[in-house]
């Protein structure tokens, strides 16, 4: 089935003893034991597996073409899970340009268990010289956060397959919808279901997608289910909700953000442009081969300094000033103040999530932002 259609009914696995259309929440932790000590309704105890988890792991693993899937409690959560599933000495090939929350984990928590690097990952050369002996996953992030840089995951996922190293794709800004990594040859994906999955900013979640329910995803599992940081049965069945309408909501995202990006593509007080969907992006044929569309992610130079972009974000009336993305509402955010000082992202560097609002109210609000005296 088209993901339209799995988005709605994947989620629904079991008939519900009441006849319930929509599923209902099931907030038991535990779960009765028949005569030979068998759990007849599939789930033991809700850290472990519990309904709504499953109806939201089996939706996305549907959705992205895995084998099988786990929900966690945050997108940081669902990659630190990769991570701590790993043995300690392995070595990560990461982007330098990598979600600001994974490049902290990695240089503080896994200082000293794990060792890496951060190299610009559209060089493939760069790629493939930076293999050790010790090497075991690829991590990229396509299109990465927030200088929107887009890496070929098919070509990536080869090179990582002929060196038996795991391939892992970060791709909350693509949503399931717009791109497939698995499709394309990677191991395992994955998602902040806080941003596009959740889409109302109202849902802390992360998720992992695998292709194989090889000997790392026991790993990853055993994390999942013995850590513990997974997602509330409440959290699980709000964010099924949200799904049921994911692809429709990217269309609107897909179709106001490339009307935002050439809007602030022609402003004079705009220096440059970061949007996939523009045939001035560097890797914008890389993004049509592997994208079916270019969502509503985009970060943008504001002409002059820092204090001209600190103008720009403090004059927006519609758009909130705030951290995030993926939701209904548009969000701006200088994405430098956030990352703190030893943060590499361009100064004057605001990063947009145009949301469903109608597209003219929009880019009113970013014209009159961006009308200095
Ligand atoms: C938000 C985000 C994360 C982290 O997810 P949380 O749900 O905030 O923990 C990871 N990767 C990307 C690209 C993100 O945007």
């Amino acid at each position: 089935m088209k993901p339209e259609t799995l988005a709605i009914h994947a989620s629904n696995l079991v008939k519900s003893a009441t006849g319930d259309v929509t599923p209902p929440i099931s907030l038991s932790t535990t779960f009765f034991r028949d005569e030979e000590g068998g759990y007849p309704g599939g789930h033991m105890y809700s850290r472990v597996s519990n309904p709504n988890r499953s109806a939201l792991e089996n939706t996305l693993a549907q959705l992205e073409y895995g084998e099988d899937a786990a929900a966690f409690s945050s997108g940081n959560t669902a990659g630190m899970s990769l991570f701590q599933a790993l043995k300690a000495g392995s070595h990560i090939i990461a982007p330098d340009d990598m979600y600001w929350g994974f490049k902290k984990q990695l240089l503080t928590i896994f200082e000293g268990i794990l060792t890496f690097d951060f190299i610009d990952q559209t060089d493939l050369n760069l790629v493939k010289a930076s293999i050790k002996p010790n090497t075991r996953l690829i991590w990229t992030e396509t299109p990465s956060n927030p200088l929107l840089k887009v890496t070929d995951i098919e070509a990536i996922a080869t090179i990582a397959k002929a060196n038996q190293i795991t391939m892992a794709c970060d791709s909350t800004f693509a949503s399931p919808i717009l791109q497939n990594p698995i499709r394309l040859g990677a191991d395992l994906v994955m998602h902040s279901s806080t941003k596009y999955l959740g889409g109302h900013s109202d849902i802390l979640g992360g998720i992992l997608v695998t292709a194989k329910k090889d000997e790392l995803w026991e790993r990853i599992k055993n994390v999942q289910q013995t850590g513990g940081a997974v997602p509330s049965p409440f959290d699980c069945y709000l964010l099924t909700r949200s799904i049921k309408t994911l692809a429709y909501r990217m269309k609107g995202h897909c179709e106001n953000g490339k009307k935002v990006a050439e809007y602030l593509n022609e402003h004079p007080q705009v220096e440059a442009v970061f949007y996939p969907g523009l045939e001035s992006h560097p890797q914008h044929e890389i993004a049509k081969k592997q994208m079916k569309d270019f969502g509503g992610m985009m970060s943008f130079l504001v002409k002059g300094d820092v204090e001209s972009a600190r103008k720009a974000v403090n004059k927006v009336k519609l758009f909130a000033q705030a951290t995030s993305l993926g939701g209904v509402e548009s969000l701006i955010e200088h994405r430098f103040s956030v990352e703190g000082p030893d943060s590499k992202t361009p100064k004057n560097l605001l990063r947009i999530s145009v949301g469903l609002e109608h597209v003219d109210d929009i880019i009113a609000d970013l014209a009159q932002a961006l009308a200095f005296s």
